[in-house]
């Protein structure tokens, strides 16, 4: 897309979002829901009540714009337990619109046009827009079935024009967690390039394999950094919108801004929810990653019994699958499986600029009788 196009312009280019529209077939056609992902079970009640209160006493009107205050240092708590990063809550911190609107922010804070983004392929889908409506090219290097990047195709792809290079891991659609080398040799990319980094870090409590790394908290990483997380998969509250941009003070000022001009604020009774919910225990995240770990693995073992071959996450809830046994592409068999057998799933395409005609991604955040009924419907 040329640097000179309108924002209109470069509307017309995109396709509405294939994970949400699967959402609506899957309504549609009363079918099971293996497609966007959220999770299935309860939000935690101390979680609900905390909103709900906040809601009582009339807490009602804008937060600040930044997100609320305790909000902020709970969430500077947590980079810092959590994720080995220090931030300063005040003016490094900002609460967005899930995570979602933070990825929009950041590039439409950061990037000048033609400079270049390197994003991972498959890529959750926002990215490419995001990228695209900030004026920037996206750059793909692909993940290898075997979930490993390409390090010389990575060397190959950047270069002077490159301004930001998008990391998410746990990685949304093939599971993969980006292990210390992997995350060592982008850190040396960075720095021998002057590259910034924008993390994607949604998935940070589901890792069944491996462990969770913030390239923010690598040496002379912070700086250059923009860290990304949100709320809504690890407790159950996508419909509330709450996520979280963390950067130094420089790089935050321009995405707050756009921030500022967009959104607002994120809702200010489920900010107060989100306080609680990372005052939630330990056994909390404990609890639900047995719980994912099983539906992953019975996920796995019953398509591994169909014609359709399954690839095995390490992390995250999505499991990408090849369909190329059934003799048609992703867009055909996701649309004859909702209509059919009433079970939706993700056309692989859709994570994609080129290829991924003969995957699809199944989530598994379903639970474990939904995920059973769904099988059965495969006939397995
Ligand atoms: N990240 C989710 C997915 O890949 C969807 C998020 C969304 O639709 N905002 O399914």
């Amino acid at each position: 897309m040329g640097d000179t196009l309108s924002g209109a312009e470069r509307v017309k280019g995109f396709s509405e979002s294939m994970i949400r529209e699967m959402t609506r077939k899957a309504k549609k056609y009363d079918a099971i829901n293996l497609s966007q992902g959220y999770p299935d079970y309860p939000t935690h009640e101390s979680v609900l009540k905390k909103a709900k209160d906040s809601v009582d006493s009339q807490l009602n009107q804008y937060s600040i714009t930044w997100g609320e205050e305790e909000l902020r240092e709970k969430i500077a708590g947590k980079l810092k337990d959590f994720n080995e990063v220090d931030y300063d809550a005040e003016f490094e911190i900002t609460v967005t619109c899930g995570s979602s609107e933070a990825i929009m922010a950041a590039m439409l804070g950061l990037i000048e046009p033609k400079d270049e983004v390197l994003i991972f392929q498959p890529f959750y889908e926002n990215y490419v827009p995001a990228v695209s409506l900030a004026s920037g090219r996206p750059v793909f290097s692909t993940i290898s079935e075997d979930q490993k990047i390409d390090r010389e195709d990575v060397k190959e792809k950047v270069g002077d024009d490159t301004k930001v290079i998008l990391v998410n891991t746990p990685h949304n659609p093939t599971g993969k967690v980006f292990t210390e080398k992997d995350i060592r040799f982008l850190r040396d990319i960075c720095l021998d390039h002057d590259i910034l980094a924008v993390t994607d870090e949604m998935y940070e409590r589901m890792v069944y394999e491996g462990e969770h790394l913030s390239l923010a908290s690598f040496e002379d990483m912070w700086d250059r950094t923009v860290s990304i997380g949100g709320f809504s998969k690890v407790y159950s509250i996508t419909g509330w919108r709450v996520g979280y941009v963390a950067a130094p003070k420089d790089l935050m000022e321009p995405i707050r801004k756009v921030h500022d001009y967009t959104t607002v604020c994120a809702p200010t009774p489920f900010q107060h929810g989100a306080v609680e919910a990372l005052n939630l225990p330990e056994s909390y995240y404990e609890n639900m990653l047995e719980y994912y770990r099983k539906a992953r693995d019975f996920l796995y073992e019953s398509l591994k019994k169909t014609e359709i071959e399954p690839f095995k996450p390490q992390g995250a809830y999505y499991m990408l699958a090849n369909i190329s046994e059934y003799g048609m592409n992703d867009k055909e068999f996701a649309d004859r499986l909702v209509k059919e057998k009433r079970v939706a799933v993700v056309p692989g395409s859709s994570f994609y600029d080129e290829g991924g005609e003969d995957l699809v991604r199944f989530c598994f955040s379903q639970e474990m009788d939904l995920l059973e009924e769904a099988m059965s419907r495969l006939k397995v």
